[in-house]
């Protein structure tokens, strides 16, 4: 398809497909972004442009940011902003997209479809007393993270560019404002049924589960109960996500329901971070204050939000209410075992084994238990077990290591493996380098203090490659100083 190029003019080459928008109109509100003032590219993921064949020839860095602060409405977007509803730290609410703006769905070359959103493109229906916007270190923030964990090999989001908007937002003091472009397989949250399900009209509930199971389930179909399976793929991707977060030691910090999406991603970068010493009650979320969302907490608040998505599918699951219930709870409460499942196969390849033995479990949570007691750093405790110089060590004085060690040793042994391929098997599984709290905050300072990104695309260059010891990088591997002052962060607004 070609269209008259005007240099003034010309952006991404994008693919609008939108369906979202085809569902009934209590699902969204159609609004455009609000324009900005100068909008200007601080960042853009080339690679991940051009995976999603939005580069082209003719675009220059004027016309990305003025499509991407959502000053040009791009050929085919259908700017909608998404209705939803959620628990918040246990409490209800209807919420909705307050501050960002769903551009469409763009189709990429391999035909997968994503969500294109606008993160603090300005006020919509759902902004309640909220400005609609975000502040430039907060959105770097969620690009620097999210991309470290899709190189981690862990489902999330992405981040297409960051746009300053030339406008300050008011928080505690003024910021510089800024867009992020946010590329999600979906923005279908838990809280998107959770909403569904308070419109008191079933029909509606129906078209968005089957909406979810052609756009994310699409197998479900099949099933003898397509709505059970769903809740059942659901709860799998759960499951398997949360599982890959506890074994690199990410604490996401808010999940609350909204912030759950119903294909398995990450999402909602907020105050999240990466534990250092491992422990875990390890919160670093400053609205956090009972630990709800605590490291190791996570697997159970899953569940928990697992149980609200099954009382908003209660009716669709059978006509009766009783079974429904018991087809409900089975999957809730098989959930432990399907993320311990997962959190297994995590552990054992973390420790290198490929054989299953009954005492692998004691194994593991001896490990684990040693690492609190002595607050280990979480990933360089791991990715040291499969160097070939672990003798040298701090920890290797330790009697209680050396004694984990000698029955960890004796246990790789049974096995046919050779410690080359143990080792090569656990360094695939153990990064290297992580997105540790004070390198991201050394980032972030020198990018909105000096206006200087140097700092920021080194970070990023590193996190690129996480399970390589590459000797430039070798600095991004050390764990923090010891700090007086525990880590904090707060809620990206
Ligand atoms: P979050 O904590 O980012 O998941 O956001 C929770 C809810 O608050 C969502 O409905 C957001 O759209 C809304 N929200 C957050 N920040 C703002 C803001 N600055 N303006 C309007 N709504 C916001
Ligand atoms: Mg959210």
């Amino acid at each position: 398809m070609s269209r008259p190029i005007d240099p003034e003019t010309t952006g991404l080459r994008w693919n609008f497909d939108n369906s979202y928008c085809q569902l009934a109109p209590c699902f969204f509100t159609r609004q455009a972004p609000n324009p900005v003032r100068d909008p200007r590219l601080v960042i853009f993921n080339h690679s991940l442009s051009q995976e999603l064949g939005l580069s082209g020839t003719t675009e220059t860095e004027p016309s990305i940011a003025r499509e991407l602060a959502g000053n040009q409405i791009p050929v085919g977007a259908e700017p909608i902003a998404q209705a939803y509803a959620g628990h918040q730290f246990g409490h209800f609410a209807i919420l909705g997209d307050g501050r960002a703006i769903l551009l469409g769905e763009h189709l990429s070359p391999s035909g997968q479809r994503f969500d294109i959103q606008l993160k603090g493109a300005g006020q919509t229906p759902y902004s309640r007393r909220g400005d609609g916007r975000a502040a430039l270190g907060p959105m770097l923030r969620e690009y620097i993270i999210s991309e470290a964990m899709h190189a981690l090999g862990i489902p999330t989001t992405r981040s297409l560019a960051v746009v300053s908007t030339g406008q300050p937002v008011y928080r505690e003091t003024p910021l510089p404002g800024a867009i992020l472009t946010r590329i999600a397989a979906s923005h279908i949250r838990v809280g998107t049924f959770e909403y569904a399900a308070t419109q008191g009209d079933l029909t509606l509930l129906h078209s968005l589960a089957d909406y979810t199971i052609q756009r994310h389930y699409p197998e479900c179909a099949e099933a003898e109960n397509p709505y059970l399976a769903l809740l059942q793929a659901i709860s799998e991707a759960q499951a398997r996500l949360i599982a890959r977060w506890q074994l690199v030691g990410f604490v996401h910090g808010v999940m609350n329901t909204d912030n759950m999406s119903i294909a398995g991603e990450t999402i909602d970068y907020g105050p999240c971070a990466f534990m250092d010493a491992y422990h875990p009650q390890t919160v670093f979320s400053s609205i956090d204050q009972q630990g709800r969302y605590a490291y190791g907490n996570q697997p159970l608040m899953t569940q928990w939000n697992l149980a609200r998505l099954t009382e908003a599918l209660l009716l669709l699951l059978h006509p009766d209410r009783e079974e429904a219930l018991a087809l409900g709870r089975t999957v809730v409460f098989e959930f432990p075992e399907r993320f311990q499942h997962y959190w297994r196969i995590g552990m054992s390849d973390k420790l290198g084994l490929f054989t299953e033995e009954s005492s692998d479990q004691a194994l593991i949570e001896t490990l684990l238990a040693w690492m609190q007691n002595t607050a280990q750093d979480f990933t360089h405790t791991f990715r040291s077990l499969g160097s070939e110089s672990l003798a040298d060590q701090p920890f290797f004085q330790d009697a209680a290591f050396t004694d984990w060690h000698d029955a960890w040793q004796a246990r790789l042994s049974r096995q046919p493996q050779t410690p080359d391929q143990v080792r090569a098997h656990m360094n695939a599984h153990n990064p290297a380098i992580i997105a540790r709290n004070h390198l991201v905050e050394e980032a972030l300072q020198t990018a909105s203090e000096k206006n200087d990104l140097s700092l920021l695309h080194q970070l990023l260059e590193a996190l690129r490659q996480p399970y390589r010891d590459l000797p430039q990088f070798a600095t991004y591997q050390t764990p923090p100083p010891p700090s007086v002052e525990p880590y904090r962060t707060f809620c990206g607004t």
